[in-house]
Protein backbone atom coordinates (compact mmCIF):
# COMPACT_ATOMS: atom_id res chain seq x y z
CA UNK A 1 0.00 0.00 0.00
CA UNK A 2 3.07 2.44 0.16
CA UNK A 3 2.55 5.31 -2.14
CA UNK A 4 5.72 6.51 -3.74
CA UNK A 5 4.28 9.29 -5.76
CA UNK A 6 2.85 11.01 -2.59
CA UNK A 7 4.69 14.91 -2.99
CA UNK A 8 4.55 15.06 1.16
CA UNK A 9 6.08 12.92 3.79
CA UNK A 10 4.31 10.22 6.12
CA UNK A 11 3.87 9.73 9.42
CA UNK A 12 5.73 13.04 10.70
CA UNK A 13 3.40 13.34 13.23
CA UNK A 14 5.55 12.52 16.18
CA UNK A 15 8.80 14.34 14.74
CA UNK A 16 6.84 18.02 14.50
CA UNK A 17 5.48 16.50 18.33
CA UNK A 18 9.08 16.75 19.25
CA UNK A 19 9.78 20.54 17.61
CA UNK A 20 6.65 22.00 19.05
CA UNK A 21 8.30 20.51 22.80
CA UNK A 22 11.89 22.28 21.71
CA UNK A 23 10.93 25.85 21.22
CA UNK A 24 15.01 26.33 21.25
CA UNK A 25 14.85 24.75 17.67
CA UNK A 26 13.19 27.74 16.66
CA UNK A 27 15.45 30.65 17.31
CA UNK A 28 13.72 33.51 16.66
CA UNK A 29 10.69 33.08 19.16
CA UNK A 30 8.10 35.45 17.47
CA UNK A 31 6.24 37.93 19.59
CA UNK A 32 2.42 36.48 18.88
CA UNK A 33 0.71 39.42 17.35
CA UNK A 34 -0.91 39.34 14.64
CA UNK A 35 1.24 41.18 11.86
CA UNK A 36 -0.13 43.76 9.16
CA UNK A 37 -1.32 43.14 5.89
CA UNK A 38 -1.57 39.76 6.12
CA UNK A 39 -2.47 37.74 2.86
CA UNK A 40 -5.98 37.37 1.83
CA UNK A 41 -8.12 34.50 1.91
CA UNK A 42 -10.49 33.18 -0.42
CA UNK A 43 -13.08 33.65 2.11
CA UNK A 44 -12.25 37.27 2.46
CA UNK A 45 -12.58 38.00 -1.15
CA UNK A 46 -16.47 38.29 -1.48
CA UNK A 47 -17.25 42.27 -0.86
CA UNK A 48 -21.00 40.91 0.44
CA UNK A 49 -19.29 40.00 3.63
CA UNK A 50 -21.48 40.89 6.90
CA UNK A 51 -20.63 42.90 9.11
CA UNK A 52 -18.16 44.97 6.76
CA UNK A 53 -14.32 43.92 7.25
CA UNK A 54 -13.73 47.51 9.25
CA UNK A 55 -16.49 47.71 11.18
CA UNK A 56 -16.24 50.56 14.08
CA UNK A 57 -12.54 51.32 13.12
CA UNK A 58 -13.54 54.71 13.15
CA UNK A 59 -16.03 54.83 15.42
CA UNK A 60 -15.18 56.21 18.96
CA UNK A 61 -14.61 53.73 21.60
CA UNK A 62 -17.02 53.15 24.33
CA UNK A 63 -14.72 54.59 27.09
CA UNK A 64 -16.27 51.81 29.69
CA UNK A 65 -18.36 48.54 28.91
CA UNK A 66 -18.81 45.63 31.42
CA UNK A 67 -17.67 42.98 29.30
CA UNK A 68 -14.46 43.11 26.81
CA UNK A 69 -13.83 40.73 24.34
CA UNK A 70 -10.82 40.83 22.58
CA UNK A 71 -10.57 39.03 18.98
CA UNK A 72 -13.24 38.47 16.58
CA UNK A 73 -12.84 34.89 15.63
CA UNK A 74 -15.17 32.16 15.92
CA UNK A 75 -14.54 32.29 19.67
CA UNK A 76 -15.17 36.06 20.29
CA UNK A 77 -17.97 36.33 18.34
CA UNK A 78 -20.16 32.83 19.51
CA UNK A 79 -19.01 33.87 23.17
CA UNK A 80 -21.12 37.20 22.36
CA UNK A 81 -23.97 35.22 21.09
CA UNK A 82 -24.00 32.55 23.64
CA UNK A 83 -23.90 35.98 26.29
CA UNK A 84 -26.94 37.32 24.21
CA UNK A 85 -28.97 34.47 24.56
CA UNK A 86 -28.14 33.79 28.62
CA UNK A 87 -29.19 37.46 29.48
CA UNK A 88 -32.59 37.07 27.02
CA UNK A 89 -32.94 33.91 29.02
CA UNK A 90 -32.64 35.56 32.21
CA UNK A 91 -32.55 39.18 32.26
CA UNK A 92 -29.74 41.02 34.34
CA UNK A 93 -30.54 43.69 36.41
CA UNK A 94 -29.41 46.09 34.46
CA UNK A 95 -28.45 46.31 30.74
CA UNK A 96 -25.15 44.81 29.97
CA UNK A 97 -22.90 45.98 27.75
CA UNK A 98 -20.13 44.08 25.49
CA UNK A 99 -17.33 45.47 22.90
CA UNK A 100 -15.07 43.30 20.95
CA UNK A 101 -11.60 44.20 19.84
CA UNK A 102 -9.57 43.31 16.74
CA UNK A 103 -6.78 44.14 15.67
CA UNK A 104 -7.07 43.69 12.23
CA UNK A 105 -10.12 43.04 10.19
CA UNK A 106 -13.68 41.34 11.42
CA UNK A 107 -12.33 37.86 11.82
CA UNK A 108 -9.08 37.94 9.96
CA UNK A 109 -7.23 35.11 12.61
CA UNK A 110 -7.50 31.47 11.90
CA UNK A 111 -11.12 31.48 11.25
CA UNK A 112 -11.36 34.24 8.27
CA UNK A 113 -8.32 31.86 6.46
CA UNK A 114 -9.26 28.31 7.40
CA UNK A 115 -10.23 25.51 5.32
CA UNK A 116 -14.02 25.27 6.18
CA UNK A 117 -14.56 21.71 7.41
CA UNK A 118 -17.43 21.62 10.16
CA UNK A 119 -16.74 17.76 11.14
CA UNK A 120 -17.19 16.29 14.62
CA UNK A 121 -15.03 13.39 15.59
CA UNK A 122 -16.48 10.29 16.48
CA UNK A 123 -13.81 8.24 17.25
CA UNK A 124 -10.51 9.80 16.26
CA UNK A 125 -7.65 9.97 18.70
CA UNK A 126 -9.51 8.06 20.97
CA UNK A 127 -6.88 5.72 22.07
CA UNK A 128 -4.86 8.86 22.82
CA UNK A 129 -7.01 10.68 24.80
CA UNK A 130 -8.21 8.00 27.01
CA UNK A 131 -4.51 7.26 27.85
CA UNK A 132 -4.15 10.67 28.90
CA UNK A 133 -7.26 11.73 30.19
CA UNK A 134 -9.16 8.26 31.24
CA UNK A 135 -12.64 7.26 29.30
CA UNK A 136 -14.75 9.84 30.41
CA UNK A 137 -12.54 12.73 29.30
CA UNK A 138 -12.20 10.79 25.50
CA UNK A 139 -15.78 10.25 25.54
CA UNK A 140 -16.06 13.55 26.09
CA UNK A 141 -14.28 14.65 23.40
CA UNK A 142 -16.61 13.26 21.36
CA UNK A 143 -19.85 15.09 22.76
CA UNK A 144 -18.33 18.44 22.68
CA UNK A 145 -17.70 18.21 19.12
CA UNK A 146 -21.20 16.25 18.52
CA UNK A 147 -22.91 19.23 20.31
CA UNK A 148 -20.83 21.94 18.55
CA UNK A 149 -21.66 20.84 15.03
CA UNK A 150 -25.21 19.75 15.58
CA UNK A 151 -25.59 23.33 17.29
CA UNK A 152 -24.05 25.56 14.43
CA UNK A 153 -25.94 23.55 11.77
CA UNK A 154 -29.14 24.20 13.70
CA UNK A 155 -28.33 27.97 14.16
CA UNK A 156 -27.93 27.73 10.28
CA UNK A 157 -31.14 26.03 9.55
CA UNK A 158 -32.90 27.89 12.40
CA UNK A 159 -32.37 30.92 10.22
CA UNK A 160 -32.66 29.91 7.41
CA UNK A 161 -28.89 31.01 5.98
CA UNK A 162 -27.54 27.45 4.69
CA UNK A 163 -27.21 28.89 0.88
CA UNK A 164 -25.72 32.32 2.40
CA UNK A 165 -22.91 30.45 4.34
CA UNK A 166 -22.59 27.65 1.60
CA UNK A 167 -23.63 24.91 4.56
CA UNK A 168 -22.47 21.71 2.65
CA UNK A 169 -23.68 18.10 4.94
CA UNK A 170 -21.94 16.38 2.61
CA UNK A 171 -19.73 13.60 4.85
CA UNK A 172 -15.78 13.37 5.77
CA UNK A 173 -13.80 10.89 4.13
CA UNK A 174 -10.55 10.07 5.75
CA UNK A 175 -8.04 8.30 3.21
CA UNK A 176 -5.30 6.34 4.64
CA UNK A 177 -1.93 6.01 2.99
CA UNK A 178 0.22 3.62 4.89
CA UNK A 179 -1.24 0.64 7.04
CA UNK A 180 0.20 1.84 10.20
CA UNK A 181 -2.46 4.57 9.82
CA UNK A 182 -5.15 2.78 8.95
CA UNK A 183 -4.66 0.03 11.82
CA UNK A 184 -4.28 3.18 14.67
CA UNK A 185 -7.57 4.50 13.31
CA UNK A 186 -9.28 0.90 13.46
CA UNK A 187 -7.26 0.84 17.16
CA UNK A 188 -9.15 4.01 17.96
CA UNK A 189 -12.60 2.96 16.48
CA UNK A 190 -12.87 -0.04 18.75
CA UNK A 191 -12.07 1.51 21.66
CA UNK A 192 -14.56 4.63 20.43
CA UNK A 193 -16.76 2.04 20.30
CA UNK A 194 -15.99 -0.22 23.25
CA UNK A 195 -16.68 3.16 25.69
CA UNK A 196 -19.96 3.27 24.44
CA UNK A 197 -19.85 6.05 21.83
CA UNK A 198 -22.61 5.56 18.85
CA UNK A 199 -19.96 4.78 15.87
CA UNK A 200 -22.94 3.36 13.69
CA UNK A 201 -22.87 6.38 11.21
CA UNK A 202 -19.15 5.12 10.47
CA UNK A 203 -18.27 3.80 6.97
CA UNK A 204 -15.48 1.74 6.38
CA UNK A 205 -14.37 1.48 2.92
CA UNK A 206 -11.40 -0.64 1.18
CA UNK A 207 -9.12 0.72 -1.31
CA UNK A 208 -11.01 -1.10 -4.42
CA UNK A 209 -14.15 0.26 -3.02
CA UNK A 210 -12.39 4.21 -2.62
CA UNK A 211 -10.97 3.67 -6.15
CA UNK A 212 -14.35 3.05 -7.87
CA UNK A 213 -16.40 5.22 -5.95
CA UNK A 214 -13.92 8.33 -5.78
CA UNK A 215 -10.70 7.52 -7.72
CA UNK A 216 -8.08 7.37 -5.18
CA UNK A 217 -6.06 3.97 -4.28
CA UNK A 218 -6.59 4.37 -1.29
CA UNK A 219 -8.67 2.68 1.73
CA UNK A 220 -11.07 5.16 3.87
CA UNK A 221 -13.38 5.85 6.30
CA UNK A 222 -16.50 8.03 6.48
CA UNK A 223 -18.06 9.86 8.54
CA UNK A 224 -21.06 13.12 9.17
CA UNK A 225 -19.18 15.83 8.46
CA UNK A 226 -19.94 19.78 6.91
CA UNK A 227 -18.75 22.62 6.10
CA UNK A 228 -19.36 25.95 5.35
CA UNK A 229 -18.18 29.68 4.79
CA UNK A 230 -16.67 29.96 8.28
CA UNK A 231 -16.43 34.18 7.77
CA UNK A 232 -20.10 34.36 7.02
CA UNK A 233 -21.00 31.92 9.45
CA UNK A 234 -19.19 33.93 12.24
CA UNK A 235 -20.80 37.20 10.59
CA UNK A 236 -24.23 35.42 11.29
CA UNK A 237 -23.45 34.83 14.91
CA UNK A 238 -22.43 38.21 15.40
CA UNK A 239 -26.12 39.81 13.76
CA UNK A 240 -27.80 37.22 15.93
CA UNK A 241 -25.59 38.63 19.36
CA UNK A 242 -26.92 42.21 18.35
CA UNK A 243 -30.46 41.22 18.03
CA UNK A 244 -31.39 39.33 21.09
CA UNK A 245 -32.40 41.09 23.34
CA UNK A 246 -32.56 45.15 25.03
CA UNK A 247 -30.75 43.80 27.90
CA UNK A 248 -27.12 43.14 26.39
CA UNK A 249 -25.52 44.94 23.80
CA UNK A 250 -22.16 44.38 21.70
CA UNK A 251 -20.03 45.94 18.79
CA UNK A 252 -17.53 46.08 17.01
CA UNK A 253 -14.16 47.72 16.70
CA UNK A 254 -11.66 46.72 14.06
CA UNK A 255 -8.55 47.95 13.92
CA UNK A 256 -8.11 48.52 17.32
CA UNK A 257 -5.62 45.82 18.68
CA UNK A 258 -5.31 45.54 22.25
CA UNK A 259 -2.14 46.55 23.44
CA UNK A 260 -2.18 45.72 27.28
CA UNK A 261 -4.35 45.18 30.18
CA UNK A 262 -3.72 46.76 33.79
CA UNK A 263 -5.84 46.97 36.77
CA UNK A 264 -8.17 50.04 37.00
CA UNK A 265 -6.90 52.66 39.20
CA UNK A 266 -10.19 54.46 40.01
CA UNK A 267 -11.24 52.78 43.45
CA UNK A 268 -14.12 54.69 43.80
CA UNK A 269 -15.47 52.70 40.22
CA UNK A 270 -16.41 48.71 40.49
CA UNK A 271 -14.32 48.19 37.21
CA UNK A 272 -11.07 46.24 37.21
CA UNK A 273 -9.77 46.82 34.47
CA UNK A 274 -8.40 49.12 31.89
CA UNK A 275 -8.07 47.79 28.26
CA UNK A 276 -5.25 50.08 26.46
CA UNK A 277 -5.62 50.39 22.30
CA UNK A 278 -3.48 52.79 20.53
CA UNK A 279 -7.24 54.56 19.78
CA UNK A 280 -7.52 54.80 23.71
CA UNK A 281 -8.94 52.95 27.20
CA UNK A 282 -11.43 51.44 27.72
CA UNK A 283 -12.47 50.45 31.16
CA UNK A 284 -14.31 46.55 31.97
CA UNK A 285 -15.46 44.16 34.63
CA UNK A 286 -14.76 41.34 32.68
CA UNK A 287 -12.17 40.46 29.69
CA UNK A 288 -12.38 37.07 27.39
CA UNK A 289 -9.55 36.14 25.92
CA UNK A 290 -10.38 35.53 22.17
CA UNK A 291 -7.07 35.53 20.76
CA UNK A 292 -6.45 31.64 20.17
CA UNK A 293 -2.33 31.94 18.70
CA UNK A 294 -1.97 35.33 20.00
CA UNK A 295 -2.92 35.26 23.49
CA UNK A 296 0.65 34.88 25.00
CA UNK A 297 1.09 38.80 23.89
CA UNK A 298 -1.13 39.92 26.61
CA UNK A 299 -0.74 36.70 28.61
CA UNK A 300 3.15 36.49 28.24
CA UNK A 301 3.18 33.49 30.85
CA UNK A 302 1.33 31.25 28.05
CA UNK A 303 3.83 31.72 25.63
CA UNK A 304 5.99 28.50 24.64
CA UNK A 305 5.13 24.38 24.83
CA UNK A 306 3.34 25.26 28.43
CA UNK A 307 0.99 27.54 26.62
CA UNK A 308 0.04 28.83 23.23
CA UNK A 309 2.64 28.32 20.02
CA UNK A 310 1.54 29.96 17.29
CA UNK A 311 1.66 27.96 13.81
CA UNK A 312 1.27 28.83 10.43
CA UNK A 313 -0.99 26.72 8.33
CA UNK A 314 -1.94 27.19 4.59
CA UNK A 315 -4.82 26.59 2.24
CA UNK A 316 -5.25 27.24 -1.39
CA UNK A 317 -8.43 26.99 -3.99
CA UNK A 318 -7.40 24.89 -6.63
CA UNK A 319 -9.60 24.42 -10.10
CA UNK A 320 -10.13 20.74 -10.96
CA UNK A 321 -10.13 19.48 -14.39
CA UNK A 322 -12.74 16.94 -13.92
CA UNK A 323 -16.14 17.77 -14.15
CA UNK A 324 -18.49 18.60 -11.01
CA UNK A 325 -20.23 14.65 -11.02
CA UNK A 326 -16.57 13.40 -11.16
CA UNK A 327 -15.52 15.38 -8.07
CA UNK A 328 -17.73 14.16 -4.48
CA UNK A 329 -19.01 16.86 -2.45
CA UNK A 330 -17.32 15.26 0.67
CA UNK A 331 -15.12 16.93 2.76
CA UNK A 332 -11.50 14.96 2.97
CA UNK A 333 -8.66 14.36 5.05
CA UNK A 334 -5.71 12.48 4.80
CA UNK A 335 -1.83 11.84 6.12
CA UNK A 336 -2.59 12.39 9.97
CA UNK A 337 -4.74 15.04 9.58
CA UNK A 338 -1.96 17.13 7.96
CA UNK A 339 -3.83 17.55 4.64
CA UNK A 340 -7.99 18.39 4.05
CA UNK A 341 -9.95 19.52 1.33
CA UNK A 342 -13.47 19.86 -0.05
CA UNK A 343 -15.03 21.04 -3.37
CA UNK A 344 -16.88 24.11 -3.16
CA UNK A 345 -20.64 24.34 -4.27
CA UNK A 346 -20.48 24.37 -8.16
CA UNK A 347 -21.70 28.15 -9.62
CA UNK A 348 -24.26 27.66 -12.51
CA UNK A 349 -21.89 27.88 -15.43
CA UNK A 350 -18.87 26.24 -13.63
CA UNK A 351 -17.32 23.20 -15.69
CA UNK A 352 -15.00 21.89 -13.01
CA UNK A 353 -15.88 22.42 -9.23
CA UNK A 354 -13.18 24.71 -7.29
CA UNK A 355 -11.23 22.85 -4.63
CA UNK A 356 -9.90 24.38 -1.30
CA UNK A 357 -7.29 22.20 0.40
CA UNK A 358 -5.07 23.21 3.13
CA UNK A 359 -2.22 21.31 4.77
CA UNK A 360 1.51 20.72 3.30
CA UNK A 361 3.06 21.51 6.85
CA UNK A 362 4.60 18.69 6.96
CA UNK A 363 7.03 19.10 4.31
CA UNK A 364 8.35 22.49 6.00
CA UNK A 365 11.49 21.05 7.59
CA UNK A 366 12.80 21.53 10.25
CA UNK A 367 9.99 23.60 12.26
CA UNK A 368 7.12 22.42 10.40
CA UNK A 369 5.78 25.81 10.29
CA UNK A 370 5.60 25.83 14.07
CA UNK A 371 6.16 29.13 16.42
CA UNK A 372 5.43 31.38 13.07
CA UNK A 373 3.43 34.63 13.07
CA UNK A 374 3.98 35.67 9.70
CA UNK A 375 0.47 34.95 7.04
CA UNK A 376 1.79 37.86 5.04
CA UNK A 377 3.35 34.87 3.14
CA UNK A 378 3.05 31.65 2.41
CA UNK A 379 5.98 29.13 2.49
CA UNK A 380 6.78 28.16 -1.09
CA UNK A 381 7.70 24.60 -0.29
CA UNK A 382 4.73 23.72 1.25
CA UNK A 383 2.74 25.28 -1.54
CA UNK A 384 5.17 23.49 -4.04
CA UNK A 385 4.22 19.69 -2.03
CA UNK A 386 0.20 21.39 -2.33
CA UNK A 387 0.24 22.02 -5.73
CA UNK A 388 1.42 18.04 -6.67
CA UNK A 389 -1.08 16.63 -3.74
CA UNK A 390 -4.61 16.23 -5.61
CA UNK A 391 -3.08 15.01 -8.59
CA UNK A 392 -1.03 12.71 -6.98
CA UNK A 393 -4.05 11.26 -4.67
CA UNK A 394 -6.90 11.74 -7.75
CA UNK A 395 -5.14 10.38 -10.76
CA UNK A 396 -6.33 12.49 -13.92
CA UNK A 397 -8.82 14.41 -12.22
CA UNK A 398 -6.50 17.51 -11.45
CA UNK A 399 -3.98 19.51 -13.86
CA UNK A 400 -0.16 18.46 -12.82
CA UNK A 401 0.96 21.73 -13.81
CA UNK A 402 -2.25 23.81 -12.21
CA UNK A 403 -1.55 26.71 -10.14
CA UNK A 404 -3.99 27.56 -7.77
CA UNK A 405 -6.81 30.61 -8.46
CA UNK A 406 -5.68 31.74 -4.58
CA UNK A 407 -3.10 30.77 -2.25
CA UNK A 408 -2.86 32.28 1.71
CA UNK A 409 -1.84 31.43 4.80
CA UNK A 410 -2.95 31.65 8.76
CA UNK A 411 -2.07 31.38 12.37
CA UNK A 412 -3.18 28.43 14.28
CA UNK A 413 -2.82 28.30 17.97
CA UNK A 414 -1.32 24.75 18.74
CA UNK A 415 -0.98 23.28 22.52
CA UNK A 416 1.19 20.36 23.46
CA UNK A 417 -1.87 18.07 24.19
CA UNK A 418 -3.75 19.09 20.64
CA UNK A 419 -6.70 20.40 23.77
CA UNK A 420 -7.47 24.50 24.48
CA UNK A 421 -7.14 26.18 27.55
CA UNK A 422 -10.88 27.00 28.47
CA UNK A 423 -12.01 29.43 31.62
CA UNK A 424 -10.58 31.59 33.93
CA UNK A 425 -6.80 32.73 33.29
CA UNK A 426 -4.88 31.76 36.12
CA UNK A 427 -0.98 32.61 36.79
CA UNK A 428 2.06 29.72 35.59
CA UNK A 429 1.14 28.44 39.01
CA UNK A 430 -2.29 27.96 38.79
CA UNK A 431 -3.30 30.83 40.48
CA UNK A 432 -6.69 33.27 39.33
CA UNK A 433 -6.33 35.94 41.74
CA UNK A 434 -4.20 38.15 39.40
CA UNK A 435 -6.69 38.06 36.68
CA UNK A 436 -10.03 37.96 38.55
CA UNK A 437 -12.39 38.68 35.88
CA UNK A 438 -10.72 37.91 32.97
CA UNK A 439 -10.96 34.48 31.04
CA UNK A 440 -9.86 32.63 28.06
CA UNK A 441 -11.01 30.13 25.22
CA UNK A 442 -7.73 29.59 22.91
CA UNK A 443 -4.73 26.56 22.02
CA UNK A 444 -7.30 24.65 19.34
CA UNK A 445 -4.22 23.17 17.58
CA UNK A 446 -5.93 23.40 14.21
CA UNK A 447 -9.43 22.04 15.13
CA UNK A 448 -11.34 24.64 16.09
CA UNK A 449 -14.38 24.89 13.86
CA UNK A 450 -16.20 21.96 16.17
CA UNK A 451 -14.72 23.29 19.13
CA UNK A 452 -14.70 26.73 19.57
CA UNK A 453 -18.27 27.58 19.57
CA UNK A 454 -19.17 25.20 22.61
CA UNK A 455 -16.36 26.48 24.54
CA UNK A 456 -17.05 29.93 23.92
CA UNK A 457 -20.70 28.87 25.63
CA UNK A 458 -18.48 27.71 28.38
CA UNK A 459 -16.80 30.74 29.38
CA UNK A 460 -19.82 32.99 28.34
CA UNK A 461 -21.97 30.96 30.74
CA UNK A 462 -19.27 31.80 33.59
CA UNK A 463 -19.31 35.24 33.04
CA UNK A 464 -22.86 35.67 32.66
CA UNK A 465 -23.05 33.22 36.03
CA UNK A 466 -20.66 35.79 37.94
CA UNK A 467 -22.90 38.62 36.35
CA UNK A 468 -26.40 37.08 37.67
CA UNK A 469 -24.80 35.90 41.05
CA UNK A 470 -25.02 32.15 39.95
CA UNK A 471 -23.03 29.04 40.60
CA UNK A 472 -21.63 27.74 37.47
CA UNK A 473 -22.20 24.26 36.60
CA UNK A 474 -19.80 22.02 34.25
CA UNK A 475 -21.53 20.84 31.24
CA UNK A 476 -21.98 17.17 30.42
CA UNK A 477 -20.10 17.46 27.06
CA UNK A 478 -16.62 19.73 28.39
CA UNK A 479 -13.64 17.50 28.79
CA UNK A 480 -13.11 18.65 32.25
CA UNK A 481 -8.67 19.00 31.23
CA UNK A 482 -9.88 21.75 29.00
CA UNK A 483 -10.43 23.80 31.91
CA UNK A 484 -7.86 25.79 33.64
CA UNK A 485 -9.19 24.84 36.90
CA UNK A 486 -10.49 21.93 38.89
CA UNK A 487 -14.17 21.47 39.09
C1 LIG B 1 -4.85 27.80 7.56
C2 LIG B 1 -5.81 27.24 8.58
C3 LIG B 1 -6.68 26.21 8.24
C4 LIG B 1 -7.56 25.68 9.19
N1 LIG B 1 -8.52 24.76 8.81
C5 LIG B 1 -9.43 24.33 9.70
C6 LIG B 1 -10.52 23.50 9.31
O1 LIG B 1 -10.72 23.23 8.13
N2 LIG B 1 -11.36 23.03 10.27
C7 LIG B 1 -11.19 23.36 11.58
O2 LIG B 1 -11.94 22.88 12.42
N3 LIG B 1 -10.24 24.22 11.97
C8 LIG B 1 -9.37 24.73 11.06
N4 LIG B 1 -8.41 25.62 11.44
C9 LIG B 1 -8.38 26.05 12.84
C10 LIG B 1 -9.50 27.04 13.14
O3 LIG B 1 -9.58 27.99 12.11
C11 LIG B 1 -9.22 27.71 14.49
O4 LIG B 1 -9.08 26.73 15.49
C12 LIG B 1 -10.35 28.64 14.90
O5 LIG B 1 -10.73 29.46 13.83
C13 LIG B 1 -9.92 29.48 16.08
O6 LIG B 1 -10.87 30.49 16.26
P1 LIG B 1 -10.59 31.65 17.29
O7 LIG B 1 -11.73 32.59 17.19
O8 LIG B 1 -10.28 31.06 18.61
O9 LIG B 1 -9.24 32.32 16.75
P2 LIG B 1 -9.04 33.34 15.53
O10 LIG B 1 -10.01 33.10 14.45
O11 LIG B 1 -7.60 33.32 15.19
O12 LIG B 1 -9.41 34.73 16.19
C14 LIG B 1 -8.54 35.41 17.06
C15 LIG B 1 -8.65 36.88 16.70
O13 LIG B 1 -8.02 37.64 17.71
C16 LIG B 1 -7.43 38.76 17.09
N5 LIG B 1 -6.43 39.27 18.04
C17 LIG B 1 -5.34 38.62 18.49
N6 LIG B 1 -4.67 39.38 19.38
C18 LIG B 1 -5.37 40.55 19.50
C19 LIG B 1 -5.20 41.72 20.27
N7 LIG B 1 -4.19 41.87 21.13
N8 LIG B 1 -6.11 42.73 20.14
C20 LIG B 1 -7.17 42.59 19.29
N9 LIG B 1 -7.38 41.48 18.54
C21 LIG B 1 -6.49 40.48 18.64
C22 LIG B 1 -6.84 38.18 15.82
O14 LIG B 1 -6.57 39.17 14.86
C23 LIG B 1 -7.93 37.22 15.40
O15 LIG B 1 -8.85 37.80 14.51
C24 LIG B 1 -7.54 26.18 10.52
C25 LIG B 1 -6.69 27.24 10.85
C26 LIG B 1 -5.84 27.78 9.89
C27 LIG B 1 -4.95 28.96 10.25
Amino acid sequence: MAAPSLPVPLHVHAKQHAVLLSPQTCPNLPKAFPIANPTISFWQQDLNIKPSPTEGSEDPLPGDVDICVIGSGITGVSAAYHLAKRFAKEEPNKPITAAIFEAREFCSGATGRNGGHLTAATHEDFVYREKLYGKEDAVRETALQQYTVAELVKVIREHGREVDVDLVSGGCMQLFFSEQELADARADFAAAQDAGIDVSQVEWMGKEEVLQQYGAPYPGVRRPGNNVWPLKTVGLLYELAKTQTSKFSVDLYTRTPVTSISPYSDSASPRRWSVETPRGMISCSYILHATNAYVSHLLPHMSGPDGVIPTRGQVMAVRATAPPDAITSSAWGANEGFEYWFPRPVKPGEAAPLVIIGGGREAAKPTYELYEVDDSVCNEEVGRVMRRFLPSVFPGKYDENGEPEVEWSGIMGFTKTGDPFVGPVVSASGDPKPFEGQYLSAGFSGHGMPRTFACAEAVAEMIACDVLGRTWAVPDWLPRHYLTFKP
